[in-house]
């Protein structure tokens, strides 16, 4: 028996009585839950990208709502005896949302429709995200003029009508539609706006979506994916937002507006100050060359906070000045070294390959030269070299 769909025709009617026409105990997801049927529902099941109504039936939790074949489930946490009945009670702060978010994305997508000529080809609204697929690819400005007309439709508070005409009237107006529908064609109405089938649950005035933000766009599958937030979402993403900001100047002890004037301070300081460090760096390398006595052949020199350029100069100074093998390690046993060799009589890349066999070091090079890291340390290396 076909499940009454009260939201179908009243999507602002928050309790019912309905009648139990089936329970059963059901496994869903490793837990005990009852599936339960009632001649009537205001409940919304998961459909069309939209997942369900919450809330409870008498003291049980309906914790999933599902549709086949016209058949409402209720997955509740308790069960119900066969012909009882039970009182329904949604949790309207989560369908409100919902509805606000759902009429938002018809509006988007209704102007984008209008004005670019663009299809829907997928719709998601989830308790975290909504996202509508649309089958051309738009620009920022394209974005930004629908999102304004968007914002002026939800301001002119224009109604939002549900209804199911009869065929000849279907046959004769011009509707979007996401596929082929079977049986009796549900339509939304947002008049001079949008038309378009849908089963779910909307806002009776666009003015009620309060605010349709974009917060992100991109290329997908050849057409545009968009992030909308609408309503007491949008004003959450609002607050959340402004935080980040706050904390984020309140750290760098500036004005809002002098943010990305401060980071880019900041970002050009460390750059000086790295370059510094690593003359400073090069400065230690060179005395330390210095003072190696000259008759040495084999030279291994550790020293942390090095560059590659500084690395690979000291290295060439090794090998004019000694015979043997002539490294430069750089870094620390907790996370590793980068090195450079060099030799005027050993084989580097040879060397290279062995400390990749023995130490799983990474890189190589020439016969004259190699470079790479390991993660080993000190100890570790020097019994290797
Ligand atoms: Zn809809």
């Amino acid at each position: 028996m076909k499940t009454e769909a009260l939201f179908d025709t009243n999507a602002y009617l928050k309790d019912f009585v309905g009648k139990v026409i089936s329970c059963e105990e059901v496994q869903k997801e490793q837990e005990r839950c009852y599936k339960v049927v009632l001649d009537k529902t205001a409940f919304f099941p998961e459909q069309g990208g939209q997942t369900s109504d919450i809330g409870k039936l008498d003291n049980a939790q309906v914790l999933d709502v599902q549709i086949e074949d016209d058949v409402i489930y209720h997955y509740c946490a308790s069960g119900f005896l066969i012909g009882e009945e039970v009182h329904g009670k949604i949790d309207w702060k989560h369908r409100f949302n919902n509805m606000q978010q759902h009429t938002g994305e018809h509006i988007f997508t209704g102007v984008a429709h209008n004005t670019y000529g663009a299809d829907n080809v997928g719709f998601h609204l989830s308790d975290n995200t909504v996202t509508l697929d649309l089958n051309i690819e738009l620009n920022q400005e394209q974005i930004d003029a629908i999102e304004t007309k968007a914002n002026e439709i939800i301001a002119s508070d224009v109604a939002v009508k549900a209804y199911y005409p009869n065929q000849e009237l279907l046959g004769a107006i011009n509707y979007r539609s996401k596929k082929e529908i079977e049986g009796a064609v549900r339509l939304v109405e947002i008049e001079g706006v949008d038309l378009c089938a849908c089963c779910a649950p909307h806002v009776s005035t666009t003015g009620q979506v309060g605010l349709l933000k974009v917060v992100s766009f991109g290329k997908y599958k050849g057409g545009t994916r968009v992030y909308i937030l609408c309503g007491m979402r949008a004003l959450e993403d609002y607050n959340r937002r402004l935080q980040l900001l706050a904390s984020s100047y309140q750290l760098l002890n500036c004005k809002e507006d002098e943010l990305p004037e401060k980071v880019s301070g900041l970002i050009e300081d460390n750059k000086q100050l790295k370059y510094r460090i690593s003359e400073i760096k090069a400065g230690m390398l060179n005395d330390q060359i210095e003072r190696i006595l000259p008759d040495l052949t084999d030279v291994t020199i550790f020293m942390d906070g090095l560059d590659a350029k500084t690395m690979r100069e000291g290295v060439n100074t090794l090998v004019e000045r000694h015979d043997g093998l002539c490294a430069i390690f750089s870094g620390d046993d907790e996370t590793g070294y980068d090195f450079v060799i060099g030799s005027k009589t050993r084989d580097c890349a040879a060397i290279a390959t062995g400390l990749r066999e023995l130490l799983g070091a990474k890189g190589g090079g020439s016969k004259q030269m190699a470079q790479g890291n390991v993660q080993a340390t000190r100890n570790e290396i020097e019994r290797t070299l």
